[in-house]
């Protein structure tokens, strides 16, 4: 073994970034923390796809087998049931860390557990890449914007966060994960990423999540109400799921630290949406208006020009070509579900 890049199993630990060119990019081993979540597992499908060993880390609190059974008697892939707030320990070229509950009904259900994961897991991740020399990417979120009062949300904009707050479990919990990151980085030299993702759907989202799309979605093939919080005039942006995976592997292949938003700069009000989604679904579904859940963010639309620019991403996919493509995904689950009932 020369040291260069093979078709054989690296001996040694390497950075992906080092490949000399023309000689073909050497397989990586790369760990998906939370990767049997619904993002996580669209990001493992990309990796073992164009090559990589993928190790996934999951507790299965909001994670599912099925999500990644279709890759289930691959060699080049593993998936441990791991908690990450416990350290581990593991031999890799490139650590993703998703594993925290993303829905505001699954990060709700035990605050203390969201934040000693977004603490002490990300800790725990950043301890390892520094130990085997790694390179690591946090995916934060839009929330570090808590209701904003710039818009759209530049990279540069420090948020305006309730630090006592029903959410803080989870924004003051991605805040802190960034701090700690950018501490490994400059305090150790640990090569780090941060993604900070805006509101994303796709099929393998959970059915029962909680949030906007899945539900509207899910609402609709089961000709229930669309449920609208508040008076629907709220706003997001909505990204398809593969947009995102995209622009994760093009931020963790760079030479960028970021932060960088990754989102669709489309941005809709939740009535807008629950319209897109009669559109797409049942013409004839109706809505239902809901009381407002605390600190509900007013608008988010991220500034995407920092990632265009650096990264040369950008999403493809609009949310009348996205959503159609979550229908099938959806409907068969609750076609199963329907039957596991007897129904
Ligand atoms: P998800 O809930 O589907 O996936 C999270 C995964 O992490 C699950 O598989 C879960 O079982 C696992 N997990 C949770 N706690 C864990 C722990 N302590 N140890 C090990 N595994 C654990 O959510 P997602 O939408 O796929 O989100 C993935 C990441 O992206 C999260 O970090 C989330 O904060 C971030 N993010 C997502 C969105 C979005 O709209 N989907 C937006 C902003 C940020
Ligand atoms: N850690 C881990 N795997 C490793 C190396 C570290 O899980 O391969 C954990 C370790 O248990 C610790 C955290 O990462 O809780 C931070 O590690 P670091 O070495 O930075 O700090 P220290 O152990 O000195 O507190
Ligand atoms: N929302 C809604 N109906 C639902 C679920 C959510 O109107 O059934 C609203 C919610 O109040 C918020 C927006 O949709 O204003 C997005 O909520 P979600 O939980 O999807 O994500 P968030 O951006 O708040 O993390």
């Amino acid at each position: 073994h020369n040291g260069q890049a093979s078709a054989h199993y690296p001996r040694t630990l390497g950075k992906v970034g080092r490949v000399p060119a023309g000689i073909g990019r050497r397989r990586s081993r790369i760990v998906v923390t939370g990767g049997a979540g619904f993002v996580g597992s669209h990001l493992v499908d990309k990796l073992l796809d164009r090559g990589d060993d993928v190790i996934v880390i999951d507790n299965f609190f909001t994670g599912r087998k099925e999500n990644l059974v279709h890759r289930f008697g691959d060699p080049r892939f593993e998936l441990i049931r791991h908690d990450v707030v416990e350290p581990i320990l593991l031999e890799v070229d490139q650590i993703y860390h998703l594993a925290c509950p993303a829905s505001p009904v699954h990060y709700k259900y035990n605050p203390v557990k969201t934040i000693k994961t977004n603490v002490m897991g990300t800790l725990n991740m950043l301890g390892l890449a520094k130990r085997i020399g790694a390179r690591f990417l946090l995916t934060s979120t839009s929330e570090v914007y808590g209701d904003p009062l710039e818009h759209p949300q530049k990279e540069t904009y420090w948020g305006n966060v309730n630090p006592i707050g029903e959410r803080s479990c989870y924004d003051e919990g991605k805040r802190t994960a960034e701090t700690l990151t950018m501490d490994y980085h400059r305090g150790a030299g640990v090569e780090v990423r941060i993604a900070r993702i805006f509101n994303t759907y796709g099929p393998r989202m959970c059915l029962d999540d909680g949030r906007v799309v899945s539900n509207f979605v899910a609402q609709a093939i089961r000709k229930e109400p669309l449920t609208v919080y508040g008076d629907g005039k709220q706003t997001r942006s909505f990204q398809y799921v593969s947009d995102l995976v995209d622009g994760l592997v093009a931020l963790m292949e760079s030479e960028h630290v970021g932060p960088f938003n990754m989102g669709n700069p489309g941005e809709f009000t939740m009535l807008e949406l629950a319209e897109v989604v009669k559109e797409t679904i049942d013409s004839s579904a109706t809505i239902e208006f809901r009381p407002n859940t605390a600190d509900d963010p007013h608008m988010r639309k991220p500034d995407i020009s920092k990632a265009k620019e650096l990264l040369n991403w950008e999403p493809k996919i609009s949310l009348r070509e996205g959503l159609p493509r979550m229908v099938g995904d959806f409907r068969n689950r609750i076609l199963n579900e329907d039957e596991g009932k007897g129904l």
